[in-house]
């Protein structure tokens, strides 16, 4: 079976803006951002959705952003994380994501 684009771009099959990276975690610029910075986190190992995740992974995912938020200098000045998941959450890419999105060209009110 065909790889999906997140597994083939966690094995540098396809290329991508690589801002961090460690045995079990890639992150990368999204190729249309919605925002001034936009990253998305991704595990290299395929995992379908946040309904298919564990919680030790999700910890991990959230530890690398902390890092990532630091290393962009985003991490004072705020920003947003979005998981979305399934058919009615908005999810495109099969394989679980998270976007950090830095420095937001429109402003949102609650
Ligand atoms: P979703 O709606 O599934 O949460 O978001 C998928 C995101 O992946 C979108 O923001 C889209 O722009 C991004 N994306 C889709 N294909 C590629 C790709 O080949 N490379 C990169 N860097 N981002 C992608
Ligand atoms: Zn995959």
């Amino acid at each position: 079976m065909k790889e999906c684009i997140f597994c083939q771009i966690g094995k540098h099959k396809i290329p991508a803006k690589i801002r961090y990276e460690d045995k079990e975690i890639i992150a990368f610029d999204d190729i249309n951002p919605k925002a001034k910075i936009h990253i998305l986190v991704v595990p290299k190992k395929h995992v379908a959705s946040l309904n298919e995740s564990d919680i030790e992974l999700i910890k991990k995912l959230f530890a690398a952003i902390k890092t990532i938020v630091k290393k962009t200098n985003i991490a004072d000045s705020g920003f947003k994380i979005v998981i979305n998941t399934g058919k009615d959450g908005g999810q495109i890419i099969p394989h679980l994501h998270l976007h950090i999105l830095g420095e937001e060209k429109v402003k949102h009110t609650p």
